[in-house]
């Protein structure tokens, strides 16, 4: 009994320190898991995926991926600069690829690598239909919900206690991969709390219109993907985002708030 009083307070130390502001949210999130330790992880999982799926090169929907996630990633800096966070994004190496995969997905993962997959663009209809959906799934990875996932599952484990954890095991990481969905494990992925959506949905929004995309299309998007639900297959990233009436109405809502955050960037005209 005593035993377990003593980790819990030596789990509350540790969740204290290890908390800190994320730029995006305003809030305070648990981060065990530093992004010296993630990023490196990150980095190789990523390169890896690569050599084990076709990625398609210099076609005209390739380019438009590498075009699409330039801007996201130009949208963020001007946003954390702007807000007072100049360097945040130092230790990203932004890498945009297209995957040749019928799976409705795509996903940004630590330190700005990200993969969309060729079945997902009939969905997205465009350039501003996949500007919606990089907006959304590198606002994940801003606000680094998969890195609190983790943490929660290793305070729960009661390994935390003795801080930081190292991501160097072989169990560190399949875990790492359970909460970034990467690799053949493409649906296995755990979803993100409905806090943790809508958030991204705000995030996304705001980087899409500073982008100079128009933040209207996001809503339209989802609705797209929930029809497609309808049919005998539903997309792989319904698995990990939910999709309801709600989340639409949200969008639809947010869509102007995100044109007034563009406008003071002098963005004021939208594609
Ligand atoms: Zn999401």
């Amino acid at each position: 009994m005593k035993l377990k009083n003593t980790l819990i307070i030596l789990g509350a130390v540790v969740l204290i320190v290890s908390c800190a502001t994320n730029p995006f949210t305003g809030k305070k999130t648990m981060a065990l898991v530093p992004n010296s330790q993630l990023f490196p992880t990150s980095f190789a999982q990523y390169d890896q995926f690569l050599s084990e799926n076709k990625v398609i090169k210099g076609t005209s929907d390739a380019a438009m991926v590498t075009r699409v996630g330039q801007k996201i990633a130009v949208a963020a800096e001007r946003w954390l600069s702007a807000n007072g966070y100049v360097g945040y994004l130092n230790d990203y190496k932004w890498e945009y690829n297209l995957v040749d995969d019928k799976a409705v997905n795509a996903w940004a993962m630590p330190g700005g690598k990200i993969v969309v997959y060729s079945g997902i663009l009939p969905i997205a209809n465009g350039e501003t239909g996949l500007a919606a959906i990089l907006g959304h799934e590198v606002a994940h990875a801003l606000a680094n919900h998969g890195q609190q996932r983790m943490s929660a599952a290793y305070v729960q484990q009661g390994v935390a206690i003795a801080g930081n954890i190292a991501i160097k095991d072989e169990q560190s990481r399949n875990a790492f991969n359970q909460y970034y969905g990467v690799g053949s494990q493409v649906g296995v992925m755990l979803p993100f709390s409905r806090a943790h959506e809508t958030e991204a949905d705000k995030i996304g929004l705001y980087l899409m219109a500073v982008a100079g995309y128009n933040p209207a299309e996001a809503a339209e998007l989802w609705k797209r993907m929930s029809a497609q639900s309808n049919g005998q297959a539903p997309p792989e990233l319904l698995s990990t985002h939910p999709s309801n009436a709600s989340r639409i109405a949200n969008l639809t809502a947010l869509a102007p708030e995100a044109k007034k955050e563009a406008a003071k960037f002098g963005v004021t005209s939208f594609k």
